[in-house]
């Protein structure tokens, strides 16, 4: 599969949408894709703006990681594509990366 490497960004671009839901910048946060099991933090996605609302895909099997779709006074997150999502804590951040 082809992908056009100009037609969306990295998740970092989802950084401003993600912090207003969750107060905490989850672009660090690692993910396991639900599809192809592979962990890499959301920064790593590939994000598409041109739609409705933000799709982050995979970068290993371009399956959908996420959505997030605002409109006022609310917003959907389907976290569908997410095996799960592991979060620092502030007592986590203080130790250091594993090996
Ligand atoms: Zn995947």
């Amino acid at each position: 599969m082809s992908v056009d490497p100009l037609s969306f960004l990295d998740g970092n671009a989802a950084a401003g949408e993600l912090r207003e839901v969750f107060a905490v910048d989850l672009t660090a946060a690692a993910g396991q894709c639900a599809r192809c099991g592979r962990v890499a933090v959301l920064a790593e996605a590939r994000l598409y703006v041109h739609a409705p609302g933000l799709v982050a895909r995979c970068a290993g099997c371009d399956g959908v990681l996420f959505r997030l779709v605002k409109a006022p006074g609310r917003t959907w997150l389907d976290l569908r594509g997410l095996a799960y999502l592991q979060i620092a804590t502030p007592d986590e951040q203080d130790r250091p990366p594993p090996a």
